[in-house]
């Protein structure tokens, strides 16, 4: 069976859901990506050893990994906390910016998040002179409530920051930012003047130490450039994305502006599932062009089941599978976009699957990354060094089916694993 459970350890003390924080978990006999087999040990929230399976002495807390490939967790750096999940609302009609229904929806799709593995989220709020700041309140409450399960980080995005009407968000936007939102976010694209825009969110951030993450289509050459020369040596550095603009200029157009986005060090998150704006915006950025002119690529999953898109899994190795699919990626790179380069993106720490290193980490059923991108049911997550998340799935097939299998060589059959 390709992705059934491996039987349950005999051991009664095993780790189920909910163990070893700050207490010492064992992860034992699973497989990193380099195809060595190893048990991890986890204390206090961090990585504190790694040995080959069975060098570890045995302990109170232990999950079995056999059958697991070990990963460094995904983070998920694009969501929208404010809209998520209101495609399927009872009754047609505006979003509801109710408090309390947008905290229900941005903690449900964090929790859907986290359970595929991301225990880090960036979620962008509008904030302005429809919704005000009650989103961002909610989105902010949801991030109270998950601590512990999942870091939620919420990202302010004014409307209109130049002009008359610009007075007024910016007084917004410093609201937003003393309220807690962690990042400053916005869509140049939006307003009157892009430039000025941009300027102003790049202004207000340096001045409250806040990173920017800033919402562009990429399809005017002209305003990326002058937004690498303004985010150019900024600390920390300037996230933009989608990008999918950037995919439909000329190819000497776009490999000029990503030559400016990496001089910059501008760090661009794509959505490989088409974006967070309207139908004739979806797309996906030029991520080979962009890594090959050296710029970061992260990948996040963007709107899901909004009026922009009316599904979405939220899921970070959906994006890795459709950026090795679409993107041709090689799948380890892929992976690499949706957890090293998405949580650099977020400013975490690194993780690693070694010694000292944050124990934020993802096992899922199976041997290779390939594998793991393509049939990913069966997932343990661990944040903090505890388990928050597991999800198992069995599939069985009929006695035929079997008797065919068996007829099979061995890389055929279907439990030979991905
Ligand atoms: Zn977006």
């Amino acid at each position: 069976m390709p992705d059934s459970q491996p039987p349950p350890p005999n051991d009664a003390s095993a780790a189920s859901v909910g163990t070893g924080h700050a207490g010492t978990l064992l992860l034992s006999g699973a497989r990193l990506m380099d195809g060595r087999i190893v048990d991890v040990r986890l204390n206090g929230g961090r990585i504190e050893a790694v040995g080959t399976a069975g060098s570890l002495a045995p302990h109170s807390s232990r999950l079995d990994l056999s059958g697991y490939l070990l990963l460094p967790a995904p983070a998920e750096p694009h969501t929208h906390g404010d809209t998520v999940l209101t495609a399927d609302a009872p009754a047609p009609g505006p979003v509801s910016y109710e408090i309390e229904d947008v905290q229900r929806r941005a903690t449900e799709a964090a929790l859907l998040q986290l359970g595929h593995g991301a225990t880090a989220l960036r979620s962008h709020v509008r904030i302005g002179d429809v919704q005000g700041l009650d989103p961002l309140e909610a989105v902010l409450q949801a991030r109270r409530s998950l601590r512990g399960l999942a870091d939620l980080t919420a990202v302010a995005v004014p409307r209109l920051l130049t002009g008359v009407a610009g007075a007024d968000g910016l007084a917004m936007l410093r609201d937003a930012v003393k309220m807690g939102a962690g990042v400053v976010g916005g869509c140049p694209d939006a307003d009157p003047d892009p430039a000025g825009y941009a300027e102003t969110v790049l202004e207000l951030a340096a001045e409250h130490g806040r990173p920017v993450d800033l919402h562009t289509h990429g399809d005017d050459p002209a305003r990326l450039a002058r937004l690498a020369a303004m985010a150019g040596g900024l600390r920390p550095g300037v996230v933009i994305g989608p990008c999918a603009g950037l995919a439909r200029l000329p190819r000497e157009a776009a490999a000029r502006a990503a030559d400016q986005l990496a001089a910059a060090g501008v760090t661009v998150v794509c959505l490989p599932q088409g974006g967070c704006g309207a139908v004739e915006r979806r797309g996906s950025a030029p991520v080979r062009l962009l890594r090959a002119a050296g710029v970061r690529v992260a990948a996040g999953s963007g709107t899901m089941r909004d009026v922009s898109n009316p599904v979405g899994r939220g899921d970070p190795l959906e994006a890795a599978y459709l950026l090795a699919s679409q993107g041709r990626l090689r799948a380890g790179d892929a992976y690499g976009a949706v957890a090293t380069v998405a949580r650099e993106a977020m400013g975490l720490p690194e993780v690693r699957v070694e010694a000292g290193f944050p124990a934020e980490l993802l096992a899922v059923r199976g041997e290779r990354i390939s594998g793991v991108l393509s049939l990913a049911y069966s997932r343990i997550v661990i944040h903090h060094g505890r388990v928050v998340a597991r999800t198992s799935a069995v599939r069985e097939y009929c006695d035929s089916a079997i008797a065919v299998a068996l007829e099979l060589p061995r890389q055929g059959r279907p439990d030979a694993g991905p």
